[in-house]
């Protein structure tokens, strides 16, 4: 059987079109190659958002070609449409695909008659990616992506629920709306032209238990509307808005052509917190834009500190070729820009912080992503400093299963094991993704203790807790350890 293999860089919707490539390809008689087998057809999913993602996706190319040298590169994404000449001499390379519009004629051109009409598999865990809708026409001054992804293209509702349900009953509960530009969701669609809210709502009324997160959203393209809806579906959909806000400093804001004044911004997530109940507001800051002072970031440290976001993720200034921003005069110093970033790390651990303790004592929907052995400790994928001790008092396990949506109550605990002293610490896995936990079976069946792999529904970290009951701020190694019980059965 012919075989392939595919690496995806960059965004969720990267994520996604890869995902319809392997759907593709199977579909052709395909398999994906394990470790160690030849491969026939690699493709190599790129993203440019930054010259590091350049740098990476040449890099994996000539990685591809050296381990696997008979295979037949075929090479996409946002870099291929960006500078094709860059990608088109590397070894291996046979073809490049400049537009994801034409992956399913890409398809046919292998021989599938039928190219599928989306996703019906995201992957062994419990959460899919879908793809609503393409490009984007904002042209914030930093940004290459309306110079690689410029049409707006939006997906029929129609399809997307079809899509939806299909991962529904495949066993996803958690369905993540991705676009480049999500608030544009059926701008450029025939009337009467669905918005992002009546997509949601749309999606929120299918049959199925699952919940809906929404990815990166324009702080300016939140509808009272949307909020109204989310709110009245609290359930079913995970209170937590991804809003760039890059800086808080409005001449800054200006020079980079992004919509809106801080106060604006502002005012959104006032709004926000208005109808949701302790949403996790998380963002991106850009950190050395041409012309910023240290006014101008300090404006952007006051800003984080007054959002409260739970979550920071912070960007060093990379000139795009091509944008405006590239030819900008007055970039801050490099160590300058490295010093900024490490201000901005503290400040946004410490804001983690604080949000992850306003949830004590809430009752939480948690998504069960998979239940551990620890007899093994090995293959635990904990970054373990320290074996665990003991057990922990804690849950009933049969409450839990794989994939199962329930309801926790989140308290702090001392950890306690059989001889009732304190002991063991609890860890935070660097890149966990937010309210999922993994279940550690204890060595006896009726108490396990609970780790959470990232956040309930809103957040979820905390302290780790020495035996005299310290706290580790600065190790970043957070981890809350739940007293929780089960308030209601998993619901399956
Ligand atoms: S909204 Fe601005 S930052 Fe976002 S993709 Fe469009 S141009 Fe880029």
């Amino acid at each position: 059987m012919p075989t392939f293999l595919i690496y995806t860089l960059g965004c969720k919707v990267n994520q996604y079109e890869s995902q319809y490539v392997r759907e593709g390809l199977e579909r052709l008689g395909f398999q994906e190659a394990r470790a160690g087998e030849k491969v026939d057809i690699g493709v190599v999913n790129t993203c440019t958002v930054t010259a590091e993602s350049d740098l990476k996706s040449r890099k994996i190319i000539r990685h591809l070609a050296r381990q696997h040298p008979e295979a037949k590169l075929v090479v996409m994404g946002c870099y291929a449409s960006r500078a094709p000449q860059d990608l088109a001499n590397l070894p291996g390379v046979v073809q490049l695909i400049r537009d994801k519009a034409e992956l399913p004629e890409w398809l046919r051109q292998l021989g599938l008659a039928d190219p599928p009409q989306g996703i019906s598999s995201f992957g062994p865990r419990h959460r899919a990616f879908v793809k609503v809708q393409d490009g984007c026409q904002q042209r914030c001054r930093y940004c290459i992506v309306p110079l690689v992804r410029p049409m707006l293209r939006s997906r029929f509702p129609q399809e997307v629920l079809e899509e939806i349900q299909r991962l529904v009953w495949a066993g996803y509960r958690e369905i993540v709306l991705t676009g480049i530009h999500l608030g544009h969701y059926g701008l450029d669609l025939p009337a009467p032209r669905p918005s992002l809210t009546d997509l949601v709502k749309e999606i929120l009324e299918l049959p199925g238990s699952f919940r809906v997160r929404l990815s990166s959203l324009e702080a300016m393209e939140i509808r009272p509307e949307l909020l109204r809806l989310l709110s009245a579906q609290a359930d079913r959909f995970c209170p937590h808005l991804h809003l760039p806000l890059q800086s808080g400093s409005n001449s800054i804001l200006d020079r980079m052509g992004r919509p809106y004044r801080l106060e604006d911004f502002l005012k959104i997530c006032d709004q926000i917190r208005f109808w949701l109940d302790s949403p996790a507001l998380t963002t991106d800051i850009l950190i050395g834009f041409p012309g910023e002072t240290e006014e101008d970031f300090q404006a952007t440290c006051r800003a984080v500190e007054q959002v409260g976001f739970s979550k920071i993720h912070i960007f060093p200034f990379s000139p795009r070729p091509g944008t405006p921003a590239a030819q900008m005069p007055d970039r801050p110093p490099v160590g300058v820009v490295r010093c900024r970033c490490e201000q901005m790390r503290h400040i946004a651990q410490r804001l983690r912080r604080q949000y992850m303790e306003s949830l004590l004592g809430r009752t939480v929907q948690v998504l069960v992503e998979e239940v551990l052995d620890t007899t093994d400790k090995e293959d635990l994928s904990l970054p373990l400093s320290t074996p665990l001790k003991g057990e922990y008092s804690t849950i009933p396990c049969g409450h839990f299963t794989s994939g199962s949506l329930c309801k926790i109550r989140l308290n702090s605990h001392t950890t306690q094991n059989s001889s009732g002293s304190c002991s063991g610490k609890s860890y935070w896995p660097q890149n966990a993704a937010p309210n999922n936990v993994s279940v550690l079976r204890g060595t006896s069946e009726r108490y396990v203790p609970v780790y959470f792999l990232g956040s309930p529904s809103w957040i979820g970290q905390l302290l780790v807790l020495q035996p005299q009951g310290v706290f580790e701020p600065e190790q970043d190694r957070f981890a809350l350890w739940a007293g929780a019980i089960a308030e209601n059965p998993c619901r399956v």
